[in-house]
């Protein structure tokens, strides 16, 4: 057969090839990022009870009412910006089909996307089939001094130019686990204002913020609103990554564009979860109290660090957390990540792989990332095997 690819620089995510490794070593996993508990058994017992109810044929196309509803709700209490639950939000198949709708529906052949290193995996590939450009901008790496990664707006500012169509943004961050401040919003809303720029904010650790600060959502500045797709997912704030429902949020005009292509992409997303989510979410305490239940989680792995020859960094928020092995290996990030899983029965992420060439040494800064969304006798069981190295 003739034919090329569209992806010829595309392999198997990372997340799932570390998995896989994990399964086959039979190593703890704590390298893709899912929770190893189930979800709220009263959110289990509404989707049987919805399946009894009768949800099972197609639910509208942007997704049950009741739960645009109930988003609209949130999101108006929590960042203080009204979505109109018809025309604005639109429910889709996990936060990735929001972001892949929002790419293939905005951006153009030739057109340049700004992203910030390092980046979700998703984000080149969608904008390659786009037929659009990545530019990259790099973070500013953790020093003595500021020992966090940080944007660098200067640097985001200069990259938009005529031929930009998008920036795309994900705080809390997937892999470096920093927040934005209101400084941060401050210094987007100078960048919109001077370029008009279209922003897709991807925010699905919304509810996974720490040390009391609170998330830094661009709904909630009516200019950075304006002019934003707003991502969110239902498998991080209820622990449910399989069910694979997430939505966004947007201006009337872009969402009719996202819909557009929404509708040919999956048309809709499964009835019986997301009439549960509708009826979860009247009670707000189920997102209220995660930052503390994944607190205690982050600290747990970090104290247990405290007592191996890794060196956490802080994280800010995600239910991640990096840590340097500089005083273990000299090996790069990948074939670190294979020896911890094979080895020493511990799954991690190189941290390496969320940058557009992995294998460079540009891009290796003896980092993993582990996902601590994990039962506490897990979190346990993993320490003690890290302290053996
Ligand atoms: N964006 C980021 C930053 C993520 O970490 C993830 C992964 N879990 C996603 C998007 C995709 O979310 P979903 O599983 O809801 O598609
Ligand atoms: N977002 C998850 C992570 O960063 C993985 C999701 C996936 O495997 N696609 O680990």
């Amino acid at each position: 057969m003739n034919f090329t690819s569209k992806l010829p620089d595309v392999g198997t995510t990372i997340f799932t090839v570390m998995s896989q490794l994990a399964t086959e070593h039979q190593a703890i996993n704590l390298g893709q990022g899912f929770p190893d508990f189930d979800p709220d058994q009263a959110l289990l017992d509404l989707v049987t009870q919805a399946m009894q109810d009768g949800y099972n044929q197609y639910p509208p196309m942007a997704g049950v009412l009741a739960l645009r509803q109930q988003i609209s709700t949130k999101v108006q209490t929590l960042y203080g910006h009204g979505y109109d639950p018809d025309t604005e939000i639109t429910v889709t198949s996990g936060a990735s089909e929001a972001l892949m709708a929002s790419i293939l529906a905005f951006v153009q052949q030739g057109d340049e996307v700004v992203i910030i290193e390092p980046f979700y995996d998703l984000y080149i590939p969608a904008i390659q089939l786009a037929g659009g450009k990545p530019v990259i901008v790099p973070m500013l790496a953790p020093t003595l001094d500021t020992p966090s990664y940080r944007v660098d707006w200067q640097r985001v500012r200069e990259a938009i130019t005529s031929k930009t169509r998008m920036l795309i943004l994900n705080f809390p961050h997937n892999p470096t686990c920093i927040n934005l401040t209101a400084d941060d919003l401050d210094k987007l809303e100078d960048i919109v204002k001077e370029t008009g720029i279209l922003l897709l904010s991807d925010e699905v650790y919304e509810h996974l913020v720490f040390d009391g600060q609170p998330h830094q959502s661009l709904a909630s500045r009516p200019l950075l609103a304006a002019h934003a797709i707003i991502v969110s997912s239902f498998g991080k704030t209820y622990s449910a990554t399989g069910w694979k429902i997430g939505y966004c949020c947007a201006p009337k005009a872009i969402s009719t564009e996202i819909r557009k292509v929404h509708q040919f992409m999956v048309f809709t997303v499964t009835s019986p979860m997301q009439v549960a989510l509708a009826g979860y979410m009247k009670n707000e305490r189920a997102y209220a109290g995660l930052s503390a239940f994944y607190q205690e989680k982050r600290d747990r792995l970090a104290n247990g660090l405290a007592s191996t020859r890794f060196v956490p960094m802080h994280s800010q928020g995600t239910f991640f957390l990096l840590a340097d092995y500089s005083a273990v290996s000299d090996l790069p990030e990948a074939e670190f990540a294979r020896w911890m899983t094979v080895e020493h029965g511990v799954g991690v992420i190189p941290v390496s792989a969320f940058y557009r060439t992995p294998d460079a040494p540009e891009s290796n800064h003896k980092l993993i990332r582990f996902c601590f969304a994990k039962r506490d006798d897990t979190l346990d069981a993993a320490i003690e095997k890290l302290v053996r190295i």
